[in-house]
């Protein structure tokens, strides 16, 4: 039932990507990659240890003390727009290829093609429009203070989307000036590779874009550790506070993008018709194997009963298959992830709260594919772990509440505060709620998963700190130098 390989998957060589070319990892170890949709082995990548993580940074060393770094803004912006246009070329290549690697449904990965080559633009485009400021001081003192790149910069990515989190991650990175060094999930590399290569292509300077594929325990922790001067991780929580530990050691700033257990609440005045896509979308989305999930459905108590079922009917109607068949959801990445989900649910299921619809597998779906069926939960209590941890499956846990105070203790309820929804007609309930909850982002009447390319996104708590994506994000890949002149 799966389509031919990828031409790109075939001839990708299982090595990693530093100072221009693919180099085999030192150690000549290889790792399986796994097609999510039917559990079968299809290409292999290099097993990269902390020597091969040592030649990429001191790739990156040189092309920053060198090509790149000499190389004008305008420059390195027209370098950005060049892959952002060579990504849209090939666009269909990259979305069959990420489908292939991710399980991703196809217009999944065409939107996460497009997500990546609009970052390259954005990116492109800020590049000489990093002004600095000139600050009044003393009589006889002028003073500049100019924002520098930090040098080489690490990029630790996990596997729910490589493309857009390459995109946002390392775009930021090279519009400041850096050049990178790139760790991809074990389980999603071969997008991330194509585009270091395509990067090449296009003209950067070789070692700009390194990337060394390998285990999080062996070549993710050698990054955390390395002679690297920023740290840009997203992942789980849990290795957030690894990674962030490593990085310490040498006072590497560290930018971490965490989990999510974003809610989403609908008033009793809510427009149902427009809330319905968006609700289902933002935890059918990717599998729900996206940070900023609305995995947490509230909703006041008038309206409570009318919105479950419709939800319900929409859930019920879920298709779920492999990548090709591009049904509403595809497989999960890998069966360890399918089986913590479904761990979830069953003890959701043994601690008796009602699961009001679920969708279905495809009968033709592959016996070896990782599949989950999306499933709505409702009368989960604020305190179950379905309501506060990160299911990170197509999972959605509803609950009813009172009031506004109410609806804010609950949307509060969770260590996570990445992305919220908020769903009235009421503009001063809307506003009173975006001062009220907790999260990085909140959407009213809309929620976008993500957000757009232009806008700052990272989370507070449990979800991390910093902000990637938008103008701000080149804040935190860049650092401020104050220069102080006395003229007399
Ligand atoms: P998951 O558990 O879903 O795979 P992780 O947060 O562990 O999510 O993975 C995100 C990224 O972090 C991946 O690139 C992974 O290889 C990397 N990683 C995992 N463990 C470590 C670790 N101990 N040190 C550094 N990187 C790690």
């Amino acid at each position: 039932m799966n389509a031919p390989l990828p031409a790109h998957a075939v001839r990708t060589p299982a090595a990693h990507w530093i100072g221009g070319r693919f180099v085999s990892a030192r150690g000549g170890a290889t790792l399986p990659v796994v097609d999510p949709s039917d559990g079968a082995p299809f290409a292999a990548i290099g097993r990269g240890d902390a020597d091969d993580v040592a030649s990429a940074i001191a790739a990156a060393r040189a092309a920053y003390d060198g090509a790149w770094g000499r190389t004008a803004p305008a420059d390195k912006g027209r370098r950005l727009a060049a892959l952002s246009r060579a990504i849209g070329e090939r666009a269909e290549e990259f979305a069959w290829l990420e489908a292939r690697d991710c399980g991703k449904p196809l217009k999944q990965a065409r939107a996460d093609v497009a997500a990546c080559a609009r970052y390259f633009e954005f990116y492109g485009g800020a590049c000489d429009k990093l002004h600095g400021e000139t600050i009044p001081y003393t009589p006889g003192y002028g003073v500049l203070a100019w924002r520098e790149p930090h040098g080489v910069t690490g990029h630790i990515i996990p596997w729910n989307y490589p493309l857009q989190i390459f995109g946002r991650s390392v775009g930021g990175a090279l519009a400041a000036g850096n050049a990178c060094v790139v760790k991809p999930a074990e389980d999603a590399c071969l997008s991330i590779l194509r585009l270091a290569e395509l990067a090449s292509e296009v003209g950067f300077p070789a070692g700009t874009v390194n990337v060394v594929t390998g285990l999080g325990a062996e070549a993710g922790i050698a990054l955390a550790r390395g002679e690297i001067d920023h740290l840009s991780f997203t992942g789980s929580a849990a290795t957030g506070t690894i990674v962030a530990q490593a990085a310490a050691v040498r006072h590497v700033p560290v930018t971490l993008e965490l989990g999510g257990k974003g809610p989403q609440l609908v008033f009793d005045d809510a427009d149902l018709d427009a809330a319905l896509p968006a609700i289902v979308n933002a935890i059918v989305q990717n599998a729900g194997q996206t940070c900023s999930a609305g995995s947490r459905l509230l909703v006041q108590r008038s309206r409570y009963d009318e919105t479950l079922e419709r939800v319900g009917r929409a859930f019920a109607a879920l298709r779920v298959g492999p990548a090709f068949a591009d049904l509403d959801c595809g497989p999960l990445i890998r069966a360890s992830q399918r089986d913590r989900v479904a761990g979830f649910l069953d003890e959701a299921v043994a601690a008796g709260y009602r699961v009001v619809a679920r969708g279905t597998i495809a009968a033709d779906a592959p016996a070896g594919g990782y599949y989950v069926v999306p499933t709505l939960v409702a009368d989960v209590p604020a305190d179950a772990r379905i309501a506060c941890d990160e299911v990170f499956g197509p999972v959605l846990a509803a609950m009813a509440f009172d009031d506004e105070a109410d609806a804010v203790r609950l949307a509060n309820a969770t260590p996570y505060g990445l992305v919220a929804g908020v769903w009235t007609r009421d503009g001063a309930r809307q506003f009173r709620m975006a001062r009220a909850i907790r999260a990085g982002q909140v959407f009213v009447n809309n929620y976008g998963a993500g957000g757009g390319v232009e806008l700052p996104f990272g989370g507070v708590g449990r979800s991390g700190h910093g902000r990637e994506k938008g103008l701000e994000a080149l804040l935190g890949f860049t650092q401020l130098k104050t220069v102080v002149f006395r003229h007399g």
